[in-house]
């Protein structure tokens, strides 16, 4: 792996070898000019950094701990270690970046934060960071997912956020982008849009991966304290692909740590049944940028499924594209049933409960456990489980 990679890529044009770009109408190429701009003229200033810190320390409770599962390894061999996102306010990794983004709207001297939202997370971690800096906040979302997903349609409005249902088309997540990029167009200079992954055009890929950078700066220290060494594997889920370039940042640069990032396998590896973009995807464009995609003959995305409604994404970020073209890490997949099998394990083992999305990357590192008994094994786990709770029960019911 090239030395320099954060000066490397992305590159100017937001491209990370064939990946990403911005390929979206010349009015919003115009304002994401300006984002870009302003975020590497605020962004690296000592006051927004500063500030940055506090907030994290002080209000999202960082750094998250680097928790060793003790029963896990001694049930299924190697060293299983947690990085605990979960425990990060409002419960997962997506804080990070909202936080960032927000304070980047309070620096451009923006009033309000527009993003979709699928299964709600996105949703309720902007409208958290909209409330901590007293913004407005509106959140797209299609009618269908509205009545999915009713606990965190509350938590939002809770928050003060205003739900913008969505009525057109299939009423999801993609006619929910649609929606929100078309509010956004209407009023670019009071508003910005907040990308919920490292996905989108640029520069969003970039600015929510060097917002996630913090999970693995603070993972490769923590680690290194504890143990006296670097994880021999690395493993993470990918839906956008958010916490896994987070944590994969702090050890590119690092060849004898193995990356694993993990994408949902669903009910079938038949297409619809799943979401493996990396393993079974095809390089395409969507949502106006270049990556893996799952999609038919006429490059339309297809329908995708997994049981955690945070990883159903037909695309992927265009740094994990190019990072699999490069080898440099390995993307595998993980199925409904091993992910609520680890769900469970790690619920009875260590007293966690993990999020759906998250028991996908425990999943595969008590295989990787299992193969390598010897070998030490950093996870991230990026956010509880309590958001999954009512759906596993019903669907699935108690373990024998
Ligand atoms: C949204 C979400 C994910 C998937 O998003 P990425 O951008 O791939 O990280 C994973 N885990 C949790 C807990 C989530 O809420």
């Amino acid at each position: 792996m090239a030395d320099n990679y954060f000066k490397k890529y992305p590159d100017k044009d937001g491209f990370y070898g064939n990946y990403g770009g911005a390929f979206i109408p010349p009015v919003l190429e115009a304002e994401m000019k300006k984002i870009n701009d302003a975020y590497y003229a605020v962004s690296k200033s000592h006051s927004f950094i500063s500030e940055l810190r506090s907030i994290r320390k002080h209000y999202q409770g960082r750094p998250t701990p680097v928790y060793y599962c003790n029963r896990l390894s001694e049930k299924y061999g190697g060293r299983i270690y947690l990085k605990r996102e979960d425990l990060n306010h409002t419960g997962a990794h997506k804080l990070n970046h909202c936080m960032g983004e927000a304070l980047l709207a309070k620096y451009l001297g923006k009033k309000k934060l527009i993003a979709e939202t699928g299964a709600g997370q996105h949703g309720v971690a902007l409208a958290t960071a909209a409330a901590y800096f007293g913004l407005e906040c509106e959140i797209h979302m299609g009618e269908v997912d509205i009545a999915k997903e009713h606990p965190n349609v509350v938590r939002m409005k809770i928050l003060g956020a205003t739900v913008v249902p969505v009525t057109h088309g299939l009423k999801t997540l993609k006619e929910a982008v649609d929606s929100a990029f078309e509010a956004y167009l209407k009023d670019p200079v009071n508003s910005i849009y907040c990308i919920g992954s490292v996905v989108g055009p640029h520069p969003f890929p970039m600015m929510v991966r060097d917002f996630q950078r913090v999970v693995g700066i603070e993972a490769r220290e923590q680690f290194f304290e504890m143990t006296g060494e670097l994880p021999d594997n690395v493993v993470a889920c990918v839906g956008g692909g958010s916490n896994a370039m987070g944590m994969f940042s702090a050890f590119i640069e690092d060849e004898e740590c193995a990356l694993y990032g993990i994408e949902p396998g669903g009910r079938s590896m038949n297409l619809g049944d799943h979401a493996a973009t990396m393993s079974l995807g095809t390089p395409g464009m969507i949502h106006g940028f270049k990556c893996y995609v799952l999609q038919d003959a006429q490059g339309n995305p297809s329908p995708v499924y997994s049981v955690a409604s945070g990883l159903d994404y037909p695309g992927v970020g265009p740094e994990h594209s190019m990072l699999k073209d490069l080898k440099r890490v390995n993307y595998d997949v993980i199925n409904d049933t091993e992910a609520i099998d680890a769900f469970y394990e790690l619920s009875r083992l260590e007293g966690i409960i993990p999020a759906l999305e998250s028991s996908h990357a425990v999943a595969y590192a008590l295989k990787l456990a299992k193969k390598n008994p010897q070998q030490s094994i950093l996870v991230n786990l990026s956010g509880r489980g309590d958001k999954d709770i009512d759906f596993i029960i019903e669907k699935y019911g108690l373990p024998k």
